[in-house]
């Protein structure tokens, strides 16, 4: 079958766009995370939309799998191929002109393989910003960003990109193009396309651009680091800045172990305040009118905090510099951590005002049913989701700690999140990490409407196979 399809594609693409060398397509067979390994009898990236057609409609008569690819930074598996060769990944990294940037409509084109940070940089030239940033963002593409629903550290102000996506061109599974990349304020036409294939996980089409809005460059930035007791006192100050300014982009958590773990994998990273802190919270507000047009906020905010003991000790960035020294090591917890062992990693959200007593409850409910583990989260408090890592105990072996016990201890999580009216999935997606669990914990109707909403576009399960949910009953995990 994929043979067929190479000798029918070979006759459709330039060379530049099928690679079969096995060392080059190796690297794109693993996840980030290093926990899937799948295996691509063929890697192919196109750099044009008439070449995803002629790929996806050449797939679609061979019967071949094809696993849609950008950065490949995804956090559950989603863009590694099964282990049985028989899928080909679909690489969109070379579909990567940035189309248009309309400075005056606040909308940009940019193909599915333009890079995050590349089209930060692109718009900030015309006056604009999108305001949507991660970890990943010199990595991950706005085709990953689109079919995963991305969220990050700006959620709080804007959204996910649910909300910055104003249209989308995709190559649906038949071969056929939608074209929706007008930016229509008002379009009662029925089902949305666009929303349908944002967060679909590559299993409704190939996204190949995305008309993204853009929002005025701001003309500064008050970045501002504090210690707190805890995630409760943490969010009466997300309050307090809520209240004071409707400006506020991000407020962002993390535990004193998260920000030892960065200190010592980033040997020239320093700790923002002095002394022991149990919890850390990184904010950010801006500015359109100065560049120091929020520190009076920041500043008025965090000292009566201070005054009346909600925060320990804070202190705000005195230079660009360094509060790109913050934010470096904010989104570089999820480095730091992986470099520190095994973990069983939760991206999980529950209702906003119930995440300070979830995190501590979780954490205590978790290391009381698995001795020796050790459980904490970190991230968008203001959003109400967190990354809830349960850590293994010291001496686990790493293979029994995957394959037999992260299992057990994610059922054990996500069973408290549901309790607590929350979602196994607040940004990173389902993939293949999550599937059976969506699978175990979604209530008959919603799951039905999934599987039909997928087998109406893809009835051969052709479009990222064993991804975000299956139409047969789920197989047993790769
Ligand atoms: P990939 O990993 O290549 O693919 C992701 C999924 O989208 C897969 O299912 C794939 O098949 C599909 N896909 C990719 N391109 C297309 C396309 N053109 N058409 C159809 N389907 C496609 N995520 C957040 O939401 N918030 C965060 O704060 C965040 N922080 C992160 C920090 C780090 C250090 C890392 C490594 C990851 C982080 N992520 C975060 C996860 C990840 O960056 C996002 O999920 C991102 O959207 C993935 O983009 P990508 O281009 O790497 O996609």
């Amino acid at each position: 079958m994929l043979a067929r399809f190479a000798d029918r594609i070979a006759a459709r693409l330039p060379a530049a766009a099928i690679v079969t060398d096995r060392d080059a397509i190796a690297p794109w067979e693993t996840d980030w995370r290093r926990r899937y390994h799948g295996h691509a009898g063929l890697l192919l990236a196109p750099a044009t939309v008439d070449e995803v057609q002629a790929i996806v409609a050449a797939a679609r008569a061979e019967g071949v799998a094809l696993v849609p690819q950008g950065g490949n930074t995804s956090m559950v598996g989603g863009a590694t191929p099964p282990a049985d060769g028989s899928a080909a990944i679909l690489s969109l990294r070379r579909l990567n002109a940035i189309r248009a940037i309309d400075a005056d409509a606040g909308l940009a084109v940019a193909e599915a393989g333009v890079i995050l940070a590349t089209l930060h940089a692109a718009v900030a030239a015309h006056g604009r910003r999108f305001p949507l940033s991660l970890g990943a963002k010199g990595s991950a593409t706005i085709g990953g960003l689109v079919s995963t629903n991305a969220g990050g550290t700006q959620v709080l102000r804007f959204g996910t990109m649910r909300g910055l996506v104003a249209g989308i061109e995709a190559v649906l599974p038949d071969g056929s193009r939608h074209d929706g990349l007008a930016a229509l304020k008002k379009d009662n036409r029925g089902y949305d396309l666009t929303q349908l294939l944002i967060g679909a996980e590559g299993t409704l089409g190939i996204v190949t651009a995305a008309t993204l809005r853009l929002v005025p460059a701001v003309a500064g930035r008050t970045v501002a680091w504090a210690g707190v007791a805890s995630p409760d006192a943490a969010m009466t100050l997300l309050r307090r800045f809520q209240r004071a300014t409707p400006a506020l982009e991000s407020f962002e958590l993390l535990p004193a172990e998260s920000l030892a773990a960065v200190l010592a994998y980033l040997p020239d990273a320093r700790a923002p305040i002095a002394g022991a802190h149990p919890w850390h919270v990184l904010i950010e507000v801006t500015a359109d009118d100065a560049p120091d047009g929020a520190a009076a906020v920041v500043e008025r905010v965090l000292g009566a905090a201070i005054g009346d003991g909600l925060a320990a000790d804070a202190t705000i960035a005195a230079s660009e510099t360094q509060a790109e020294a913050f934010w470096r090591i904010r989104e570089s917890i999820s480095d730091a951590e992986r470099a520190t062992g095994p973990a069983a990693q939760h991206d999980i959200a529950v209702p906003v005002e119930a995440m300070p007593r979830f995190m501590i409850e979780a954490a205590a409910a978790c290391e009381a049913r698995f001795p020796g583990t050790h459980a904490s989260g970190f991230g968008h408090l203001g959003d109400g989701n967190v990354h809830f890592h349960v850590r293994a105990a010291p001496g686990t072996d790493p293979a029994d700690w995957y394959a037999r016990q992260v299992p057990v201890v994610s059922a054990f999580v996500h069973d408290l999140v549901v309790a607590a009216g929350g979602t196994i999935s607040a940004e990173h997606g389902i993939g293949q990490m999550k599937r059976d669990e969506l699978e175990r914990l979604t209530p008959p109707a919603r799951l039905a409407a999934l599987r039909a909403i997928r087998a109406a576009f893809d009835p051969g399960e052709l479009m990222n196979p064993g991804k975000l949910v299956t139409l047969a009953p789920p197989r047993n995990p790769q």
